[in-house]
Order: C-alpha cells, then sequence, then structure tokens
C-alpha cells in the first residue's frame, strides 16, 4: 500500500513558518503584510475559496481585504480597483478571484496586476519568469506539489515526469516546475494517444485533469509518486481527485489523498507568497 503524502500536516508546517516569520517582522517594527482579494459575483465555490483565504491569512497573521462585487461589475470597475491596489502602499498581494462573472474580462484584469504584487502567479510576466527559471513567486498549486515531494523526500532530479493536463494554471506551471528540478518531464492532454504509456514510465505522476478515476492503478509505474490534483465531485457526492485511489495506492509508493492532498498545500503557497511579496516591498532580502 502506497504511504500517504499528507497535504494537511505539511501546510500547517508551511502556515507555522510563514505565521512565525509574520510576528517576527511584527515584533521588529514591521508593518502587517495584507492581501486584497477580489471575488465579483457571487459563484458559491468562489465565496467558499475567498472565505477560507481569508480565514488562513487570519490564522497567519496576515491582514486580508476582501472587496466583493456584483456581477454586473463592469471591466473598467475591476481594472479601476486593480489599479487602486497597485498603488496602495500597504497592498502586498492581489487575488482576483476566478471565475469572473465575464469570462472575457478575465485576462485584462488579471494582467493590470503588478507581478510584484501578483500572488497568483497568473501574469503573464510571472509565466515568463517561470518559463526563465527565474520566478519572482511561484504559481500555488504547482508550488505546493514540489514542497509536498520536498517534504517527504522524494527526489526529482534524474526522475521521469509525466504531468497530465496542460493548463496554465496546473499543469503547464507543474511541468515547468519539475523542469527546473531537472525531472525529464513529458506532458499530456486529451490528444495524447496511448495515455497509459506515458503515465506508466513515470516515477512522479501529477495529474491535473478534472476526470473522475482517469487515472487508474494499471496505469501507475511500481513505486511510482502520484500526485492527484483534480477536484470532482464522485456519483455519491464527495470530493474525489483524478485518479483511483484504491488501485493506484496498491501500486504506488506515494500518493496524494482528495481531499486532503494538493488542495490544502495550494491554500498554503498563497500565503507563502504574500509573505514574498511582501518582502519585495520591504526590501527584505
Ligand atoms: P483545465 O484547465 O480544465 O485543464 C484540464 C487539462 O486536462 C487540459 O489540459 C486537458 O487537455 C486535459 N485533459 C482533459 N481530458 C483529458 C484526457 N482524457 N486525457 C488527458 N488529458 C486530458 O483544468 P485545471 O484548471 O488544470 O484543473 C484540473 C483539475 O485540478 C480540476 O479538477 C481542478 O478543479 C483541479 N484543481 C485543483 C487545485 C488544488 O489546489 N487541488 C488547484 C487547481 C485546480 P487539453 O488541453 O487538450 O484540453
Amino acid at each position: 500500500m502506497a504511504a500517504v503524502l499528507d497535504g494537511k500536516a505539511t501546510a500547517v508546517k508551511v502556515k507555522n513558518s510563514v505565521a512565525s516569520k509574520v510576528a517576527d517582522y511584527i515584533a521588529h517594527g514591521g508593518r502587517v503584510p495584507s492581501l486584497a482579494v477580489i471575488l465579483a459575483g457571487e459563484n458559491p465555490a468562489s465565496q467558499v475559496y475567498v472565505r477560507n483565504k481569508k480565514k488562513d491569512c487570519e490564522e497567519v497573521g496576515i491582514f486580508s481585504s476582501v472587496y466583493v462585487l456584483p456581477s454586473d461589475t463592469s471591466k473598467k470597475e475591476l481594472l479601476d480597483l486593480v489599479s487602486f491596489l497597485n498603488s496602495d502602499p500597504e497592498t502586498d498581494g492581489i487575488l482576483c478571484q476566478l471565475p469572473l462573472p465575464r469570462r472575457e474580462d478575465e485576462n485584462e484584469v488579471l494582467e493590470a496586476i503588478l507581478p510584484d504584487k501578483d500572488v497568483d502567479c497568473f501574469h503573464p510576466y510571472s509565466a515568463g519568469r517561470l518559463f526563465q527559471g527565474n520566478p519572482l513567486m511561484l504559481p500555488c498549486t504547482p508550488a505546493g506539489i514540489i514542497r509536498l515531494l520536498d517534504e517527504y523526500g522524494i527526489q526529482i532530479e534524474g526522475k521521469r515526469c509525466c504531468v497530465v493536463g496542460r493548463s496554465n494554471i496546473v499543469g503547464k506551471p507543474a511541468a515547468m516546475l519539475l523542469l527546473s528540478r531537472s525531472g525529464t518531464v513529458t506532458v499530456c492532454h486529451s490528444r495524447t494517444p496511448d495515455l497509459a504509456s506515458h503515465t506508466r514510465s513515470a516515477d512522479i505522476l501529477v495529474c491535473a485533469v478534472g476526470k473522475a478515476g482517469i487515472i487508474t492503478g494499471d496505469m501507475v509505474k511500481p513505486g511510482a509518486a502520484v500526485i492527484d490534483v483534480g477536484m470532482n465531485r464522485g456519483a455519491d457526492g464527495k470530493l474525489c481527485g483524478d485518479c483511483d485511489f484504491d488501485s493506484c495506492s496498491g501500486v504506488a509508493e506515494w500518493i496524494t489523498p482528495v481531499p486532503g492532498g494538493v488542495g490544502p498545500m495550494t491554500r498554503a503557497m498563497l500565503l507563502e507568497n504574500t509573505l514574498t511579496a511582501y518582502r519585495i516591498h520591504e526590501g527584505i532580502v
């Protein structure tokens, strides 16, 4: 049976580390780090995510402000708010919760966020720096995956890594980070023929598709680390990942559960990024 990579426990370690650094800065007369979250519309899942982010911030001593806007907020109003937050010296990180009610506004709004406040790392400049191996901050979910691998001493260098999914938010940046750690990376997607032939040769398998059960035990290399990013609702209404946990854990050496794997790590890395942004603004090296 595979050992479980405990994202919940590792996230607590990350949060404790952020909290102690924040306390230290404040104890030495520094200002309080802060995160501004923009929530436009009434998407129930987004409301939960934003509530959780606020709670996480409170737990580690980061000040968070949530700007709740109605569904019919115009692109100009969103851009004006981003512009205000960009120029606000008290705001370290800016996060615009996606999806926006008008999906067509998303790129322009995300690109308006200053890169040194771009704690989600969705700005093309942030993606470009990641591509060049010189990131200011790391995208939260991929960074959480790497942190989890590191926590359990799972070597990346020299290993075959397979990332299933090529989104700008998870798949591509996860592949870039694994590459930057000297893994040999294959990226698969919906048009990859014979997906199993790729997943089966991976020492580290990252699955970020959004389809429950797309990875089964027979697609996993014995001894592999299986990182399940997917968040789906199973037929029973319960949260589940992309990987069939029972069959995969019979073959893999390591596996992340859903819930309790990558999800908590994503949340924790946002706090780390907010602290990084704070350090940039305060000139702390
Ligand atoms: P996305 O933008 O929909 O991307 C899904 C990717 O999966 C696409 O690249 C798609 O390929 C690929 N794909 C679809 N069907 C496939 C198939 N049959 N075989 C191989 N690849 C296939 O999704 P995302 O934003 O990356 O999110 C992926 C999942 O992770 C979702 O369940 C999401 O909820 C979850 N997620 C979790 C966290 C967390 O913190 N745990 C964070 C973010 C996302 P094409 O490019 O060819 O269409």
